[in-house]
């Protein structure tokens, strides 16, 4: 019989730091987030995630630094939910109401995924094979308070992909 003397909040925390570690193993850092240095030294490293030291602001960071679960103090798991729910076009009162959040905090965490994305999905440059496609959406003022203006223009989102994927 299993003895129910696990500290379970304990476990959970366990966990939450080995997804976080094994889904920043390979996060490449390409300079420092404070001052764009590109000269930094490893600096050990906190619950199984590597740290860096910039060589010219001094600064630390690390993988997860400026990337979509840097700030979250959220578990892990609703996060990685959130973004499953995101793939899938729910909206976000139905994700916030199946995670249990609040409006306010899936709608910012919508956009720090939107922009962790673009961080970390934007290479250089394309080689071998690219492939490229377009689609065109119609600018949308939803959420400003003030629009002084009845134009709308077209927006043109642009992927393409090469060899490396
Ligand atoms: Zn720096």
């Amino acid at each position: 019989m299993i003895q129910k003397n696990v500290n379970s909040k304990k476990l959970k925390e366990n966990i939450n730091s080995l997804l976080k570690s094994y889904i920043y193993k390979n996060r490449n850092i390409e300079c420092c987030p404070s001052c764009g240095g590109k000269k930094y030294i490893k600096h050990g490293s906190y619950k199984g995630i590597q740290r860096y030291k910039c060589k010219d602001c001094r600064k630390t960071f690390s993988n997860t630094t400026n990337s979509l679960w840097s700030y979250s103090k959220k578990d892990i798991n609703i996060w990685i939910e959130f973004v499953e729910l995101m793939i899938q076009k729910k909206s976000l009162r139905f994700c916030a109401k199946k995670l249990k959040i609040s409006i306010t905090t899936a709608f910012y965490w919508r956009h720090k995924i939107l922009h962790g994305l673009k961080l970390d999905s934007v290479p250089k440059e394309l080689e071998g094979n690219v492939h490229i496609n377009k689609t065109i959406v119609i600018e949308n003022f939803k959420g400003c308070r003030n629009i002084l203006t009845t134009r709308r223009s077209n927006i043109w989102i642009v992927a393409a992909k090469g060899d490396e994927d």
